[in-house]
């Protein structure tokens, strides 16, 4: 410890108590107002201020003008770790942290030198060992027998500074949190009026903070028929529970998302002081829930159904199968009566049809469901072609057995205004679908059937095939359109069929951008309806007549022609010489592409009938091959490929026409007639 005069500090510490006599006097004597004069007061006085000086839990220093100190106590000298002796003379600033000095010199003489500088600053020093400790000072001249010195005191608030800072990083962090979550999130009074939001919640909702601070959070985003809801929820956070749920939100715009809620109090000593939100978008989620739920359902419904198309096939396909084998072993009875053989015959060739059908429809279908389904444009007069459809069906209703139906037919446009563009092959596909259903669903009334002209927005085709059979109920005229539906899914339903007519038929329609529907009263008949766009075209097609099953070769005379069959299935062969032979043709077979070639080059053959499928060469390359040494060689195409682009492909490769397996003989024929016409091989006139 070092002093000036002991004089020199008692002045100091009359003029910084001048009233007040220390507090080791107080215990013997009254507080004493006067000035005290005398040398023993002095003494005391000098004790007191020791005392008071020595044990303070605060520094004190004082310094000269020249800002060196001539006074520090030990609480300063524990705080900095210099003694006293250390201190002495230094100047004031220089155990001030270099961070500091200059504020320090420019306050502490400004002070001197009578500036009016503030007098209370915190500042760090730095002590003896090297450590920053923060002190709040406090500095004030004092003129003592006229000489000026700084006096100061201060306090260690380096603990509260550090609290101080480890509260403002817990807040940085809290306010990045806060900030950066990608959650939305809501701070709101207990009653659900908001104070403050997070970027991600401005994001998710679209307000802005002045939108909401101050608002029912409930009013802002709850939609209306959640609101009630929403109000309840806030009255539970407000009562000091927590909250989650998931539920429906609305946006600024209006949209409505679906988010999961997570709400509770913020609770400060026991005492609830706000609520917080923390909201998360799941719309997607949801959406995905309801996908997979979707799929799932889907999934059991197509398991179920594949069942049940199983079997149904399974009963399908057997049926006709169970005849026909059955029938063409009867067929081996050499002493069979010829009308028996020809009833026989007559079922095996309905059956096979039937079979048929079966196949074509599914692969109608996965042509359809695999977006490959290509619709033609044909040229052709759809009064006659209703005409043809009309007389096949009713020959279908003579067939069927027991059963009082009137068949009429109505057409929308006078004949000569009825030619249009459309794929025929389709529209026939359609209508004898609907036509066959109404026939087989019917057993009394009427089937009619017919168009009429839609003069809309674009000009439309309405058909429709209208009965009074057994009418479908009402929650079930939606699923028949699906595949594989039927309205009667019973094990004892009374009506067979694979119920994939419809679901085709409409798969039909709307690749010709049409649409379809019905309208049903059960018990009471169905009207089944289609549209087609119209595309009328002036352009007369040639009428082409529908077959029926019987045939006769006796119209074909063609004994100087050669036909060149390549096929090299022996069956189909044997069936071809069966129905060529009659005609007076003479046939040359042969099994592969390069044979044929070879026989066209060596005899003078007057037409081929080309299978596609081939050993090796294939039909289209033999084809192409024949056609290049000789172009005036007809070439029919007859193949099991019945896509409408394996036609495509057999043209371009220099087919001159096209006929599908099985072979229709007429159709056959009359083919074969029309080629040898065109490329001159027999006489146009009959
Ligand atoms: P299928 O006739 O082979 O079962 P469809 O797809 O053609 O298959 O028809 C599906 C179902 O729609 C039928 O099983 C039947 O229940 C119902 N249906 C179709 N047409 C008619 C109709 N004209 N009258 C009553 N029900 C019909």
């Amino acid at each position: 410890m070092f002093y000036g005069n002991i004089k020199k500090l008692n002045d100091i510490w009359k003029s910084f108590f001048p009233f007040i006599s220390s507090p080791l006097l107080r215990g013997r004597e009254q507080v004493n107002t006067e000035i005290p004069s005398d040398n023993k007061i002095i003494d005391e006085q000098q004790l007191t201020w020791q005392c008071l000086t020595d044990n303070l839990k605060s520094i004190v220093f004082i310094f000269n003008q020249e800002g060196r100190y001539i006074y520090v106590n030990p609480f300063m000298e524990m705080l900095t770790g210099f003694a006293a002796s250390e201190l002495k003379e230094s100047f004031f600033y220089e155990i001030v942290h270099p961070d500091h000095q200059q504020l320090v010199k420019e306050r502490g003489y400004a002070r001197l030198k009578g500036g009016d500088m503030p007098s209370n600053y915190e500042l760090k020093i730095k002590t003896k060992e090297g450590n920053v400790k923060w002190v709040e000072l406090s500095v004030s001249l004092i003129n003592i027998k006229g000489e000026a010195l700084g006096f100061g005191t201060g306090l260690d608030i380096t603990d509260k500074k550090f609290a101080e800072k480890q509260l403002k990083v817990e807040r940085a962090y809290l306010e990045n949190l806060f900030d950066n979550s990608p959650e939305a999130i809501v701070v709101t009074s207990n009653q659900g009026i908001v104070r403050s939001i997070n970027k991600e919640f401005t994001r998710l909702f679209g307000f802005t903070e002045e939108e909401v601070i101050g608002h029912s959070i409930d009013s802002l985003i709850a939609p209306e028929n959640q609101l009630t809801e929403a109000k309840n929820e806030t009255d539970t956070v407000a009562r000091g529970y927590r909250i989650s749920t998931e539920a429906v939100r609305r946006k600024k715009d209006g949209t409505l998302i679906n988010v999961s809620i997570l709400g509770a109090p913020i609770e400060v000593d026991d005492e609830q002081i706000a609520v917080y939100g923390i909201y998360r978008d799941i719309t997607r989620r949801i959406q995905y829930q309801k996908e997979m739920e979707d799929a799932r359902r889907k999934a059991e419904e197509a398991d179920r159904l594949k069942s049940s198309f199983l079997a149904n096939m399974s009963h399908e396909i057997r049926t006709p199968m169970n005849a026909i084998i059955g029938f063409s072993r009867l067929l081996k009875d050499p002493n069979i009566h010829p009308e028996q053989l020809y009833e026989y015959v007559n079922i095996i060739n309905g059956r096979a049809n039937h079979l048929l059908q079966i196949i074509n429809d599914i692969i109608d279908l996965s042509k359809i469901e695999s977006g490959e389904l290509r619709v033609s444009e044909d040229v052709f007069n759809l009064n006659h072609f209703l005409d043809e459809i009309y007389s096949v069906t009713l020959n279908e209703l003579e067939q069927a057995c027991n059963k009082e139906i009137n068949l009429f037919l109505n057409k929308g446009l006078k004949d000569d205004e009825a030619n249009i563009v459309a794929d025929k092959t389709r529209l026939q596909q359609i209508l004898h679908n609907l036509l066959s259903n109404a026939v087989k669903y019917t057993q009394k009334g009427y089937i009619k059937f017919g168009y009429k002209l839609l003069n809309g927005k674009g000009r439309k085709l309405e058909f429709y095939v209208c009965d009074t059979g057994i009418g479908i109920k009402e929650e079930k005229q939606k699923i028949i359109f699906d595949r594989f539906r039927q309205s009667d899914e019973s094990k004892t339903r009374e009506f067979g069929g694979t119920g994939l007519g419809l679901s085709i038929s409409k798969g039909l329609v709307e690749n010709m951008n049409g649409e379809m529907w019905v309208n049903s009263q059960y018990g009471k008949g169905s009207v089944f309806s289609f549209t087609i766009p119209l595309k009328s075209t002036d352009v007369k097609d040639k009428i082409v007549t529908l077959h029926d099953n019987n045939y006769s070769t006796m119209a074909y005379n063609w004994e100087n022609i050669q036909i060149l069959v390549v096929e090299d299935d022996i069956l189909s062969s044997k069936f071809l010489e069966a129905v060529l032979e009659e005609t007076g043709a003479k046939i040359i077979f042969t099994k592969d592409g390069n044979q044929a070639i070879e026989t066209v080059k060596k005899n003078n053959v007057d037409v081929v009938l080309m299978d596609i499928q081939l050993p090796g060469m294939s039909g289209n390359k033999t084809t192409r091959k024949i056609k290049e040494f000789d172009k005036n060689i007809p070439v029919i195409a007859q193949t099991a490929h019945a896509m409408p682009e394996d036609k495509n492909i057999s043209m371009e490769a220099g087919c001159d026409d096209y006929i599908t397996k099985p072979i229709d003989i007429n159709m056959l024929l009359d083919k074969i007639e029309a080629l040898l016409k065109k490329f001159k091989k027999i006489s146009s006139q009959k």
